[in-house]
């Protein structure tokens, strides 16, 4: 058996302990005779799989008292329609800021339900850095700011949090391709949105983290189950959760916690990986990143050739040297090397070689 070198997207690369954690306990889960797939949500032994994934996951992030954990189906695209059901009760306009390509998606939802206010824009700039905190115009009457973390196919993240205390406003925060990379205050904001596939788990559930407060201002007539109040009265059991799913991030922040020592330990391997990666990308003639320093993603690292038509060589000897989702988003072209939590420095340091080596050969 060989694991090879993955730089996907999404869904992501998945650590390898926790995988062989996985199959350990795949026909008979820890003595009960049946895998975790085949048990009852409402059994005594996933409750307790449950209640345990919640708990370590607010210890990792430090998950104040008055927020609520909620684990949800549907993807971050289902929370792009989600938080305007659920923050646009008491009327008010969303606001939103405009990095790339999520957060355009995420405006598209809100506008269903009345028109958003974009707040800001980097779109003239070709997305290629966040906007300063001094370009951010709220409307009068806004009921949120949404803005995206870490733009997954542009390659550029938020090095600050915007301001909004002063107006009163939740902050609300797709956080699906940088959470848990980096301790986080989680007080700063009203709502966060993960969907698993890059750094929780398997796709196929989304975690929704939720201050109590926010949780009665759904539009009238939102279906039950976009409706987050109902996930929080009912522990996210509404109807069958993605049993298997949950389990598996539930394995994910057991080894963030005790493989790899918390979030602080995370940031500084994760730090480590992609300096490694742009340190050997601007030391280059050969290769670029098109991203303004500052708002250089930690997680997702475009990258371009100085030639074009090399692409297709580029990823065929990488693949071949074990080096695989290379390809850039089809909106971008390109490269991309995603770098999640369960992307080792090894497969850091295995792809540098392989651009210095290429370089040197067709460069
Ligand atoms: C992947 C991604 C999404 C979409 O997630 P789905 O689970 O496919 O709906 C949304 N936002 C960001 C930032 C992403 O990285």
């Amino acid at each position: 058996m060989t694991r090879l070198h993955n730089f996907c997207a999404g869904p992501a690369a998945m650590p390898s302990a926790v995988l062989e954690r996985a199959r350990e306990e795949m026909l008979d889960y820890r003595g009960q005779g049946l895998s975790v797939m085949e048990m009852s949500h409402r059994s005594p032994t996933f409750e307790a799989i449950a209640a345990k994934a919640e708990r370590d996951f607010r210890e990792l992030l430090a998950i104040p008292d008055n927020y609520r954990v909620l684990f949800m189906q549907g993807g971050a695209t289902m929370q792009f329609a989600c938080v305007p059901l659920n923050l646009l009760g008491g009327g008010g306009t969303p606001n939103y800021l405009d990095t790339g390509i999520w957060s355009t998606k995420a405006i598209k939802e809100a506008d269903h339900l009345g028109a958003g206010h974009v707040a800001a824009s980097t779109k003239a700039s070709g997305y290629a850095r966040v906007p300063r905190a001094d370009e951010i115009a709220l409307s009068s009457d806004a009921a949120y700011l949404h803005y995206c973390h870490n733009e997954t196919i542009g390659g550029l993240a938020f090095d600050y949090v915007p301001e909004v205390d002063s107006a009163g406003l939740p902050l609300v925060c797709d956080m699906s391709s940088s959470i848990l990379s980096t301790p986080l205050d989680v007080s700063q904001y009203g709502v966060i949105y993960a969907g698993a596939q890059k750094n929780i788990g398997p796709a196929g559930i989304t975690v929704v983290i939720v201050r109590e407060d926010l949780l009665d201002r759904a539009v009238a007539r939102t279906p039950s189950l976009l409706g987050w109040k109902v996930y929080a009265d009912n522990d996210s059991m509404i109807n069958t959760p993605p049993t298997y799913a949950w389990y598996l991030a539930g394995l994910v922040f057991e080894w963030l916690k005790d493989d790899i020592g918390g979030l602080h330990a995370m940031e500084a391997i994760n730090r480590r990986k992609s300096q490694a990666l742009y340190d050997a990308i601007d030391a280059s003639e050969f290769y670029a990143n098109p991203i303004a320093p500052a708002s250089r993603s930690l997680m997702n690292v475009p990258f371009t050739l100085a030639d074009d038509s090399l692409n297709g060589r580029f990823l065929e000897e990488a693949e071949a040297e074990g080096l695989l989702n290379l390809k850039g988003h089809r909106s971008v072209g390109g490269m991309r090397a995603s770098l999640y939590n369960a992307v080792t420095e090894a497969d850091v340091a295995a792809l540098t070689t392989f651009m210095q080596d290429f370089e040197r050969r067709r460069g």
